[in-house]
C-alpha cells in the first residue's frame, strides 16, 4: 500500500464501509516454501504501517508476540507499538527479512523492538523465550501466542506423522511451554491472548491436524482463564476467519482455492491483517478488565457457536 494512499485512508477511517474498506482480492496461484514471507506475497497486505491509529491504550506495556514477523502477528506488533507498548518478536530465523521490516515500523512509532528468532519446535527455545523478552523489555505483561503451522492435505493418508506432530508442537504444545515459563514474569493486570481460528468450530476437510489444534487452543484458553483470573491475569483468544497472509501460500491452502480466498464470507472478501489488530489491543488493554476466557471472532460475519 503506497504511503500517500495509506494516509488518505487513515483520515477516511473515521467512517468506512467494511465491504469496500479493502478490495476483494483475487490472489494469483503462488507457492512459497514454509514459512512464507510477506516480502514475497502477492498481493501485499495491510499490516497497519500507515492505516492503524494508536490512541495510547497500551502506554508503557511490554509484550511478547510469537510469529510476529508477518501476517497477523506483524499487524498486532505494529498496533501494540502505536498504542505505546514495547514489543519482543519471536519468529523463525528464515523470516529475518520480514522481522526487520516490522522492527523498523515499531521504531518509527518511537517504541523498542527486541528480536528473538527461534524455532518453537525446540522445547528449550520455548522455555527461554519469556526470560529473554523480559530481559530485553525490562519486564513482561502481555503474551500473544500467535505462531502457527498450517499445511493442507487432501487425505489423512497424505499427512505424515511428522507433519501431524509438528503442527501440534508449534500450535499448542509450544503455547503451553511458553505460557508456563512466562507466568513468573507477569504481574496482576497482565494479559495472555492466544490465536485460535474459525477452524476450531468449522474444520476444513483438508486441515485435520491444524483444525484440531485450534479446537484445543480454544479449550486451553477457557480452562487457563479460570485458573489465572483470581491472580489478576486475563486469558482470552482471538479466532480469525480468512486473512490474507503468507501462511496461505506456503501450503496452508490448496493452490486452486487461493483466487477465491475469503469470498464466501458475508463481507465477501478476505480480511487484511490490520483488521485483526483492534481485537488484540482490546483484549490486552486494561479497559477489558471483565473480559476473561472469551474467544473474539473476527471473521467477516460467519456465524460461530
Ligand atoms: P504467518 O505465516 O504470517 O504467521 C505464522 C507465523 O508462525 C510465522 O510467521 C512464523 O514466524 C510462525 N511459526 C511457524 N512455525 C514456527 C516455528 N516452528 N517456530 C517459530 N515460529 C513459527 O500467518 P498468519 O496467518 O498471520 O498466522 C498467524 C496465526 O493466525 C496462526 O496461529 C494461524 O493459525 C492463525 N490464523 C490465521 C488465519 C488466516 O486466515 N491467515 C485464520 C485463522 C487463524
Ligand atoms: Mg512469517
Amino acid at each position: 500500500m503506497a504511503h500517500d494512499d495509506a494516509h488518505t485512508e487513515t483520515d477516511q477511517l473515521v467512517f468506512q464501509n467494511p465491504v469496500t474498506r479493502y478490495p476483494s482480492i483475487e490472489p494469483p496461484k503462488q507457492d512459497q516454501p514454509e514459512p512464507g514471507l510477506d516480502a514475497d506475497l502477492e498481493p501485499k497486505t495491510d499490516r497497519g504501517e500507515f492505516s492503524y491509529r494508536g490512541t495510547g491504550r497500551l502506554e508503557g506495556r511490554r509484550a511478547l508476540i510469537t510469529g510476529a514477523d508477518s501476517g497477523i502477528g506483524a499487524a498486532v506488533a505494529i498496533a501494540f507499538a502505536k498504542e505505546g507498548a514495547d514489543v519482543a518478536l519471536n519468529y523463525l530465523p528464515a523470516e529475518e527479512e520480514d522481522a526487520q521490516w516490522v522492527k523498523g515500523v515499531i521504531e518509527k512509532a518511537g517504541r523498542t523492538a527486541v528480536l528473538l528468532p527461534g524455532d518453537l519446535t525446540d522445547r528449550t527455545v520455548c522455555e527461554n523465550l519469556a526470560d529473554k523478552a523480559a530481559e530485553g523489555l525490562g519486564g513482561l505483561d502481555i503474551l500473544v501466542n500467535n505462531a502457527g503451522k498450517q499445511i493442507s492435505q487432501d487425505s489423512i493418508e497424505d499427512i505424515t506423522d511428522e507433519q501431524f506432530t509438528d503442527t501440534f508442537t508449534v500450535n499448542i504444545i509450544a503455547m503451553f511451554r511458553i505460557t508456563k515459563a512466562a507466568l513468573k514474569h507477569m504481574p496482576a493486570g497482565s494479559s495472555i491472548i492466544n490465536t485460535t481460528s474459525i477452524q476450531a468450530y468449522n474444520p476444513s476437510p483438508t486441515l485435520l491436524d491444524y483444525a484440531s489444534t485450534k479446537a484445543a487452543i480454544n479449550n486451553f484458553t477457557k480452562g487457563l482463564a479460570q485458573q489465572l483470573a483470581p491472580k489478576g491475569i486475563r486469558v482470552n483468544a482471538v479466532a480469525p476467519g480468512p486473512f490474507w497472509t503468507p501462511l496461505q501460500v506456503s501450503d496452508g491452502q490448496p493452490k486452486e482455492k487461493l483466487p477465491k480466498f475469503g469470498k464466501d464470507t458475508p463481507l465477501g472478501r478476505a480480511g487484511q491483517p490490520t483488521e485483526l489488530a483492534p481485537a488484540y489491543v482490546f483484549l490486552a488493554s486494561p479497559e477489558s478488565s471483565y473480559v476473561v476466557g472469551e474467544t473474539l471472532n473476527v471473521n467477516g460475519g460467519t456465524p460461530t457457536p
